[in-house]
């Protein structure tokens, strides 16, 4: 995750040509979601080696009337509620104007961070102007020629902090590389069908490595193709040839399972039909959500069961009474003997990543917060109003979010559970855990 920077100033002082120049173009998104205003305009900024995300309220014209300055004020509200780091800009030419003091205080009272930039500061037309911004009292003024490209370096060197503050330092996020083949592990009881499952998936011919050196001795990885897709199959029980006695396996699977579970992105559980969700299949399933890891639920021996529509029902139930924290997750019936709903099973195991994978931009969290709190607001247990005002995604794989609040101790569970609730409808996040964190702030 990066930070997202807000360009904040009255008409004409330049903040198009300055999103522009940071964005080039690389404009990401204009949100036009019914309901939700296209008057913010956010693109993926990239200022020497730093990248963050910029939000311009874009198109305001100098307010003439209450109406339109009421909606200026709006609007630049919510860009700095969404922001990390406000970039107020003047026009040095101009000098300080009261449309500019009106937009100074509403950053003074955001408590946000904010920069003060003079802008059209090139040549010396822009001195009086950059000199008088310091009277606003909002510290250091940079002098700025968005059109002309200057004081960039200087812009530059006051975001890098801020970037380092916000950097998430984390292994698991690489660059996509769609080359990459999907990590999965197939987990289950001894006799699920798991070898059976991997072997119907490898085919003789599609196996393009060998078996490898596994992560430990106990297990094996192998790369293939599945119907188009490369997939990187981390087996625990599956393809090594069944010497060891059954006790040994059945000992042997949560541990061996946990490591397999370490390296997958996808875990399949597999359950089989004629007992599903035992204590172990929720062991692993409970492994599986705790690690993080997009889950899929594969119910096998689908071919010996007879009454299929009533079993299907049975199994969502189940899945939903017994693994109430795997909420959404796809259940897929499969038979690996007969080769039958691989391709089903592939599909959701695709869409599961995919959505484990979701990035969504802190303009839209915090359009669809500002949503549920007034739909919905935080209820106030002893009496003090809890504020949610701002949230941010700070990494995939699982969706991990962070949201502040003025008294997170006190927001209740349920509250947290509606809003987590409401990003899986929202933004489509089925199958996949959610990480959500409160943390202390205004
Ligand atoms: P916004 O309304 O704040 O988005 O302002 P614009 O980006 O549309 O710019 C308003 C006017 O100022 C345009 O005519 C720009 O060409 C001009 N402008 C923007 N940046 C500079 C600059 O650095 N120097 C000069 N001289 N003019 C600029
Ligand atoms: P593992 O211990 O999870 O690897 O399970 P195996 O793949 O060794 O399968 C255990 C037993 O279940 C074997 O006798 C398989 O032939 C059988 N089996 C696996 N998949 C199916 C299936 O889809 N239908 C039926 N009827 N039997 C299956």
């Amino acid at each position: 995750m990066s930070f997202t920077l807000a360009i904040v100033g009255r008409p004409n002082v330049g903040k198009s040509t300055l999103f522009n120049r940071l964005v080039g173009r690389r404009l990401a998104l204009v949100d036009d979601q019914p309901g939700v205003t296209r008057d913010l305009r956010e693109g993926d900024a990239r200022l020497g080696h730093l990248r963050f995300t910029v939000i311009d309220t874009a198109g305001l014209e100098e307010a003439t009337d209450e109406s339109l300055q009421g909606r200026m004020r709006a609007l630049t509200e919510r860009a700095v509620s969404m922001a990390d780091v406000c970039l107020f800009l003047i026009d040095a030419r101009a000098g300080l104007t009261p449309s500019d003091k009106v937009f100074a205080e509403i950053l003074r009272r955001s408590g946000k961070m904010v920069i003060v930039a003079a802008n059209k500061a090139e040549g010396r037309a822009g001195e009086a102007g950059y000199l008088d911004a310091y009277s606003l009292g909002l510290g250091d003024v940079i002098p700025l020629s968005a059109e002309h490209g200057e004081g960039m370096d200087d812009l530059r060197m006051i975001l890098s902090p801020v970037a380092e503050q916000f950097a998430v330092t984390d292994v698991e996020e690489h660059e996509d590389d769609s080359d990459r083949p999907m990590q999965i592990a197939i987990l289950g009881r001894p006799n699920a069908g798991k070898s059976t499952l991997v072997n119907a998936i490898l085919g003789e011919e599609r196996l393009l490595t060998g078996p490898e050196a596994g992560i430990t001795r106990d297990s094996i990885a192998v790369t293939t193709e599945w119907y188009g897709t490369k997939v990187r199959i981390f087996d625990t029980a599956g393809i090594r040839k069944k010497a060891r006695i059954q006790e040994k396996l059945e000992k042997m699977s949560v541990s061996d399972g946990l490591r397999a579970v370490r390296f997958a992105e996808v875990v399949v559980l597999l359950l089989d039909v004629n007992s599903p969700f035992d204590q172990q299949d929720l062991r692993l399933a409970d492994l599986a959500e705790r690690e993080g890891r997009a889950v899929v639920v594969a119910v096998n021996k689908w071919d010996t069961e007879d009454d299929k529509s009533e079993k299907v029902k049975f199994l969502r139930e189940e899945l939903a009474r017994l693994l109430p924290q795997l909420r959404g997750v796809p259940l897929v019936t499969i038979s690996a003997l007969q080769g039958r709903g691989l391709d089903k099973l592939r599909d959701a195991i695709v869409k599961v990543h995919e959505t484990w994978n979701t990035r969504i931009s802190t303009s839209r969290l915090n359009r669809w917060l500002i949503g549920q709190v007034e739909a919905h607001p935080p209820p106030a247990p002893s009496g003090r109003r809890i504020k949610l005002r701002y949230m941010t995604q700070v990494k995939a794989r699982p969706p991990s979010f962070v949201a502040f609040c003025s008294l997170p101790e006190e927001l209740p569970e349920s509250y947290i559970r509606f809003l987590v609730n409401g990003l899986r409808k929202t933004f489509g996040l089925e199958g996949t855990p959610i990480r959500f964190t409160l943390r202390k702030g205004e």
